[in-house]
């Protein structure tokens, strides 16, 4: 039994760059001066050898860092931004160069000026595009001077084909939106992506989203940003910040379940040998599909609703080409792949062109190539295939896309089961679901991370800092 002026125990479940941004921030706010809550021990328990989840850096091809998941994040928001700076990253961190990206659909063409997210703000852009037939541009003209729009269920595909014409779906907003989250837009919640559902309030979707684009602060600041030395030293410097704030950390420890002691909650994991800890609080910020058996024991519905979440499986391919001086990619930063056209491989990513660090010495280029993502059919299948048969079938379907003909001088496979959750439409209520129900069943018990409010690294960041806040006033309310 712990008495009301023993110091308060969190334990954060998973150490990717939410749970370690929940740890870093209670125990910053149990370290303010203006701090009144009751004093604070946070564990970190990590099921792999390292800190970071989707975010890891290794070398590649001679070249210190290169990610293997995520290799930047928004700037245009101020979580993650902050947060490097808090973390004296600021001197480290540079943006992408100019270049400029494509869609394929038949070839490549030039992504259209002035879209957001995908969505026209004008005509013009569309008019002047090569990408889209003359019948889909005339039918996403006609746009402002449809109706309101019918129900759109809550999905992205739904509303943006009522409004704009299946070709602005297929080929413009499907590949940008379908790329961050490796979704089906037809099957992905737009009140998940703030930007689009913001746009969906008025009578014309064009319109609405010009005149957001014109009242925007005109800015030439960046849109992305990352640490030159790879994101991992994100987690890696969170990870030195708990530890110096007197933090813990478990690496090489999976969490088994979670049960009930007295008023606590009892924590049993597996390492080299089993053992358990108590906890007044725990915050679980692994995926929620990988989460759910935790539960089992101390609340079952909670358990099915986390189960029930769906995720999407990614693999990336990087591969440093034998050729140098790739005219043909000159200027090109990567390419999304239109539904219609795509095969296995999603988007390209050609990384020498979007990162001067990323330049080998002799002038060849780096791909990042993704494969796979939500509702294609073979998806699965993919990370069964053995590292030649994957980069064959990058080199082969890159090689046509971008009519050269590449040759793989090295390469690195990683691949990524069930790394991006996806959205349904309805997801926010599923998230209300869960935590309303372990509010009232299992007070001290948050859910956090990409699994819920938001996939990119400064929504996780966000989310994580408001949880570490949630977590505060529970713990201090336990004082009274
Ligand atoms: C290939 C790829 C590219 C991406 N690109 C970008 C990008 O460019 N920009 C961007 O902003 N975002 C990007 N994302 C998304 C972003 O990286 C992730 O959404 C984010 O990093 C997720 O962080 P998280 O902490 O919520 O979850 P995770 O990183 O998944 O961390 C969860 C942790 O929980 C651990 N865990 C699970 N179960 C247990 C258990 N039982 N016990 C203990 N530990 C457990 C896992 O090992 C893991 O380390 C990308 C993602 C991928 C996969």
């Amino acid at each position: 039994m712990s008495s009301a002026t023993d110091p308060k125990h969190v334990v954060v479940i998973g150490a990717g760059i939410t749970g370690l941004t929940a740890a870093y921030r209670l125990l910053k706010l149990a370290s303010a001066s203006d701090y009144s809550g009751p004093a604070l021990t946070v564990t970190v328990v990590e099921s792999s050898a390292s800190v970071g989840g989707k975010i890891r850096t290794s070398p590649f091809a001679g070249i210190a860092a290169i990610d293997e998941g995520p290799d930047a994040y928004l700037a245009r928001v101020p979580h993650a931004v902050a947060l490097a700076r808090e973390l004296n990253l600021g001197g480290d961190i540079t943006h992408p160069t100019a270049g400029h990206a494509a869609v394929m659909h038949k070839k490549l063409h030039p992504i259209p000026e002035g879209l957001m997210l995908g969505v026209p703000t004008g005509v013009m852009s569309l008019a002047t595009s090569s990408l889209m037939s003359w019948h889909g541009k005339i039918r996403a003209a006609l746009e402002p001077i449809l109706p309101s729009s019918g129900d759109h269920k809550d999905a992205i595909g739904n509303l943006i084909r009522q409004r704009f014409g299946k070709e602005v779906q297929q080929l413009l907003v499907d590949p940008l939106v379908g790329s961050i989250y490796a979704a089906d837009t037809n099957n992905f919640s737009l009140e998940m992506v703030p930007q689009l559902a913001a746009l969906a309030g008025g009578r014309s979707v064009l319109l609405t989203a010009r005149k957001q684009m014109a009242n925007a602060p005109k800015s030439a600041a960046p849109i992305f940003e990352t640490p030159r030395s790879g994101l991992a030293t994100m987690t890696q410097s969170l990870n030195d910040a708990i530890l110096a704030l007197g933090g813990h950390i478990a690496t090489s420890t999976t969490v088994q379940g979670i049960t009930r002691a007295n008023t606590r909650y009892l924590i049993e994991m597996s390492s080299d040998t089993a053992s358990s800890i108590t906890a007044d609080s725990v915050i679980i910020a692994s995926p929620a599909r990988a989460s759910a058996h935790l539960l089992n024991s101390l609340n079952a519905d909670v358990a099915t609703l986390l189960g029930s979440t769906e995720h999407a499986s990614v693999v990336m391919a990087t591969i440093k080409t034998v050729e140098t001086d790739l005219p043909k990619l000159a200027g090109l930063s990567g390419y999304l792949v239109a539904k219609p056209d795509q095969d296995r491989v999603t988007a390209a990513s050609f990384g020498s062109n979007k990162w001067s660090h990323w330049k080998p010495s002799d002038g060849s280029m780096i791909l990042r190539v993704s494969l796979g993502r939500d509702g294609a059919p073979i998806q699965d299948l993919i990370h069964e295939w053995d590292d030649e048969r994957i980069v064959r079938q990058v080199v082969d379907e890159v090689s046509r896309h971008t009519q050269t003909s590449l040759t793989p001088d090295s390469f690195r496979v990683t691949r990524w089961p069930e790394a991006f959750p996806q959205y349904r439409p309805g997801h926010m209520k599923h998230v209300e679901s869960v935590e309303s129900a372990l509010t009232q069943h299992n007070p001290g018990i948050f859910v956090t991370g990409a699994s819920w409010r938001g996939i990119g690294i400064p929504a996780c960041v966000n989310q994580a800092e408001k949880t570490a806040q949630s977590t505060a006033e529970f713990l201090s309310h336990l004082q009274d």
